[in-house]
């Protein structure tokens, strides 16, 4: 994990830059994309994970007691449809007992603004730790919406997590959300006129189901 500024966290990892490479090739059809993007999100778990607290619980092993460790908060994830699904997926092999709430939203072609189409949250949100998922953070409006709305309803423990970020984005969530941590696999220098990130990957949600 290497801090490369304020609240934004990237992963530092061989085995995440070489997934990433695969998610990015246009060669890499949507069967290898898919478990790809799966694996990645374990890997993005992991590291926003890392900030979570545990409390001790006396524990036996079959050899002796010890002071054994559980997550002291539920944890709640919540994808951005439709391309979050792909991070939600891989993450649920990792913590099958994690709740799930959608929030759908689509970009609105002409002026890139989020439109709520849907939103069906757990309830508890304020005790949980709660993960808002979008693989690309790119102009930023989706995802500071997802956390809004997730915020509306008493989420006070929220990370947002992506494969790619880029600064336009970062700077969109950090403008509406500054205490909310990103967790990116990687931050990408631009994003392009129609709002794509570059070098990116193309279209998540096309490459994860095969609809390109
Ligand atoms: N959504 C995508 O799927 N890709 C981008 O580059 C930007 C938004």
């Amino acid at each position: 994990m290497s801090e490369d500024r304020q609240n934004v966290r990237t992963l530092d990892h061989p085995l995440a830059s070489a997934l990433l490479s695969l998610l990015r090739r246009q060669e890499t059809t949507p069967n290898e994309f898919r478990p790809a993007m799966q694996k990645l999100a374990m890997l993005l778990l992991i590291e926003a994970a890392r900030t979570w607290e545990t409390d001790t619980h006396e524990m036996a092993s079959p050899l002796s007691a010890f002071a054994g460790q559980k997550l002291l908060r539920p944890v709640a994830l919540i994808p951005i449809l439709r391309a979050g699904l792909g991070l939600q997926e891989g993450m649920m092999q990792l913590i099958p007992e994690a709740s799930t709430g959608h929030i759908g939203l689509y970009r609105d072609p002409e002026t890139l603004r989020p439109i709520k189409y849907y939103s069906r949250l757990p309830g508890g949100l304020q005790e949980m730790e709660v993960l808002v998922l979008d693989p690309m953070l790119a102009t930023g409006h989706s995802a500071a919406e997802a956390i809004s709305i997730a915020k509306s309803v008493g989420a006070r423990r929220v990370q947002f997590v992506c494969v790619l970020a880029c600064p336009f984005g970062i700077q969109t969530v950090h403008g509406a959300h500054p205490d909310v941590p990103i967790i990116a696999a990687a931050i990408d220098p631009q994003l392009n006129d129609i709002g794509y990130i570059v070098p990116g990957l193309g279209d998540a949600g096309d490459r994860y189901f095969g609809t390109g």
